[in-house]
């Protein structure tokens, strides 16, 4: 059906067959407020922030989840709607324990930006005065269920983006909150540490525990690069203060990782920093390394290749290429052994 429209704060604009009011108004230039929608797929409708006003219909509708209609007369702003967005918010605000100077989340979430879009200060409703235990125990990721809004966003990404099915929703009422198999920490569960929960949560519920206390986001710059562990090319972003990297997200809507990364490219960058970096090369003699120059060690090792050829044959020779070069050096690796050296004794570890 093309060239159907629908009225979008009094502007008649176009739509797309089947499209949720929440797209089209976006594709429409309107921005309607999410926590828990993830873009590409199905809505939850959990958070009930999205909600907008449609002309006819007796409550307000959840804009993520609501099909749009030839002639459907949607209102994004009203103060009805407003109204019912600093509710909400004030629910969410109050059912947890939200201490925004100590959050790791600070300047970054979506909650906070809420509070301040809607002037909520969580004071209308009594507090849940629960503290639930902070999980700090694995390496790379602090879970505080205090901060958690039981969006749902973390479920879906490990459920359907990265089809790890590590976590859950859990328990029901007061108690309910989100876990994985058996309710055990997560490096005792399926878990693989890919960190697609902490990319998608909202507030500080999920964070990453090794840049706790080096940056807030306002002082962190962005810097895009290519994800130096393997072939694939994975797409990232460097969060760098004072030219020091504090954490490593994955870039959306670009190939071939679309927002996903896997633990290595996310968590991995603290060699960078190691006092134990090789930093030249080094020539064992006589049992012990020696620092040597690049000229010196590459003469080296072609000064043997070219021995073992001239003694054995280019077939006693063999080269296994790295997982972790990037897919120009693997493909030169192949050039050297079958070009320069006259072999097809070339592989690549990926394959043992
Ligand atoms: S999760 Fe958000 S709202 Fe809650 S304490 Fe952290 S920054 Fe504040
Ligand atoms: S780190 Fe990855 S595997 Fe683990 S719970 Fe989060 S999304 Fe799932
Ligand atoms: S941990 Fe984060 S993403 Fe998961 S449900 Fe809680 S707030 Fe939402």
């Amino acid at each position: 059906m093309s060239g159907a429209t629908f009225v979008l704060n009094g502007r008649s604009v176009p739509f797309k067959l089947g499209q949720f009011i929440l797209d089209a108004a976006r594709d429409n230039g309107i921005q309607i407020p999410t926590l828990c929608y993830l873009k590409g797929l199905s809505p939850s409708g959990a958070c009930r922030i999205c909600l907008v006003e449609v002309k006819g219909a007796r409550s307000l509708m959840a804009a993520c989840s609501t099909p749009v209609a030839p002639e459907m007369d949607v209102a994004t702003d009203s103060p009805r709607v407003h109204e019912a967005r600093r509710l909400n918010t004030e629910l969410l605000l109050s059912a947890g324990r939200h201490d925004c100077l100590l959050c790791e989340a600070n300047g970054d979430c979506g909650l906070q930006e809420l509070a301040y879009r809607y002037k909520v200060d969580g004071s209308f409703f009594p507090r849940n005065e629960d503290v639930y235990p902070v999980e700090d125990i694995n390496p790379f990721i602090v879970r505080d269920f205090s901060r958690c809004i039981l969006c749902g966003r973390c479920v879906q990404a490990c459920n359907q983006l990265v089809v790890n099915r590590a976590i859950s929703h859990g328990y029901r009422g007061k108690d309910s909150k989100i876990v994985t198999g058996g309710d055990n920490p997560y490096h005792q569960s399926d878990c693989v540490f890919c960190g697609q929960c902490v990319e998608v949560c909202p507030t500080g519920a999920l964070t990453e525990k090794k840049m706790r206390g080096l940056g807030r986001p306002w002082e962190t710059k962005r810097i895009r690069t290519t994800c130096p562990y393997c072939g694939v090319g994975c797409q990232m972003w460097l969060h760098v203060k004072d030219d020091r990297i504090v954490k490593v997200t994955a870039v959306e809507g670009a190939a071939p990782n679309d927002g996903r990364l896997c633990v290595k490219g996310r968590f991995g960058y603290d060699f960078i920093y190691s006092e134990e970096r090789l930093k030249t090369p080094l020539i064992r003699e006589n049992g012990q390394f020696r620092e040597a120059s690049w000229d010196e060690a590459l003469n080296l090792v072609a000064s043997k290749f070219t021995e073992v050829i001239e003694k054995h044959g280019p077939d006693a020779i063999a080269g296994v290429s790295c997982a972790r070069s990037i897919n120009e050096d693997s493909y030169q690796m192949q050039k050297l052994f079958r070009a320069v050296f006259k072999t097809n004794n070339i592989d690549h570890c990926a394959r043992t």
